[in-house]
């Protein structure tokens, strides 16, 4: 008889990288997905070597390579000045370093490298258009979710749950934490240019990133350079809780008007903006519950300013399959090794995104020790315990 299948709420990177990675050990799956077609906006997302290893490991390392650009370098500049405050070499030296590249891709386009391995693995089913909106977990042996559509609900049995569900998580509320994320008063702006519309003279194989008081701009190649992915972010407050929403060019502008030309030109370029809220929340203190476990911004969502969020997803994809393959008929058993070894972790990543907002933002007098510090670091040293990360 075929194994039972896990049952996953949510399509996201998180989500699908699960149904991956259990694939991988022989473990079928049903991804349970609201939305009733996955159309990402313009937005980009960067992959530093922890993470860019496990997609690698799982065979994209081919498709990463024709999907996405690798930088040679991030620089970091005075939003004001221009002065150079810090920077780290990426391309080779992030490859041999760390054993793994430092790549930046269009969202969509890793979105639809992970649906592409999904709809083409015998063992992974995709159901879009219904919600998770209750779960049965009383059997010794099952967990029984209703899944809601337009139309109608339907009971879907598998051998356990995983919550891949997102920031707003309704599987964490349904296993007994009704907790809200926290809006952290940034607010960020998120615009592609395609390359024939970037000013010729500034850079498109490097990630800069400007700094200045309350807000940082950085962008970065995507799509082989094809395009590239500019965020602004600002310390202004809105307390719209939507995940994204269209942004006024003539606000972002104004709000960057007198930093340095060459920042003012990257701002300048975008036409279209879409902006987003910036939650995150206080670790969760329970990631399971018998046959449900949490995984991604369901358990720990982050701020973006160490481009973690969706690695620590990945991440956590990987360690909860390899915890399965060694207690695969105890789910409950891995779910509680799992979240043991994933919890340090993500709550380190996490409070070291807060506090890079907090430095990226400094107004003067703290900015000119921030400057100071940053002028004598060695990046890539510094985020080592990020990069280097490794489980076997
Ligand atoms: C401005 C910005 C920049 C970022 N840049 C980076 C970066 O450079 N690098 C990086 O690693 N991360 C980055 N991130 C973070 C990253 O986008 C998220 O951490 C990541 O997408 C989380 O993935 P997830 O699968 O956990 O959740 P999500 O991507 O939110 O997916 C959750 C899915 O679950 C579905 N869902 C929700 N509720 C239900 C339900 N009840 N039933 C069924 N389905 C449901 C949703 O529709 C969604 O498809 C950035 C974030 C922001 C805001």
């Amino acid at each position: 008889m075929p194994d039972s299948p896990f049952l996953i709420a949510g399509a996201g990177i998180g989500g699908l990288t699960s149904a991956l990675a259990l694939a991988r050990i022989g473990q079928p799956s049903i991804i349970v997905e609201q939305r009733t077609r996955i159309d990402d906006i313009g937005a980009g997302i960067q992959l530093s070597p922890n993470v860019s290893r496990i997609l690698i490991e799982l065979g994209f390392g081919p498709a990463l390579a024709k999907a996405a650009a690798e930088p040679k370098q991030l620089l970091i500049r005075s939003g004001k000045s221009g002065k150079i405050l810090g920077g780290m070499a990426l391309g080779d030296a992030m490859r041999n370093q760390y054993g793994a590249p430092y790549l930046t891709i269009h969202r969509a386009d890793l979105q639809t490298i992970l649906l592409d391995a999904v709809r083409g693995s015998d063992a992974i089913r995709l159901a879009f258009g219904r919600t998770v909106a209750a779960i049965d977990d009383n059997s010794q042996m099952s967990v029984t979710i209703r899944c809601d559509s337009q139309s109608a609900s339907e009971n879907v049995t598998g051998k356990a749950l995983i919550g891949a569900d997102g920031l707003w998580s309704n599987v964490a509320r349904l296993i007994g934490d009704p907790s809200k994320p926290e809006f952290r008063k940034h607010i960020a702006w998120r615009g592609l240019v395609a390359r024939k519309d970037w000013p010729a003279d500034l850079p498109t194989n490097e990630t800069r990133l400007w700094l200045g008081p309350g807000a940082h701009l950085v962008h970065y190649p995507i799509r082989r350079g094809e395009f590239i992915n500019l965020v602004a972010v600002t310390s202004d407050i809105d307390n719209a809780p939507g995940w994204s929403r269209a942004g006024e060019p003539s606000m972002i502008q104004k709000r960057f008007a007198r930093w340095h030309p060459d920042a003012v030109r990257a701002i300048h370029a975008v036409s279209e903006w879409t902006i987003w809220s910036l939650f995150d929340r206080a670790p969760r203190k329970a990631w399971s519950d018998n046959r449900v476990v949490l995984l991604g911004d369901a358990v720990h969502p982050v701020l973006p300013f160490l481009a973690q969020g969706a690695a620590l997803a990945i991440e956590d994809a990987y360690v909860l399959s390899t915890e399965l393959s060694k207690k695969p008929d105890d789910p409950s058993a891995a779910f509680t090794a799992y979240a043991d070894i994933r919890k340090p972790r993500t709550s380190k990543v996490q409070a070291a995104a807060r506090r890079n907002g907090d430095i990226y933002h400094m107004r003067w007098p703290l900015s000119m020790g921030r400057d100071f510090t940053m002028s004598r670091m060695t990046f890539a040293d510094h985020y080592s315990w990020i990069y280097d990360w490794r489980y076997v």
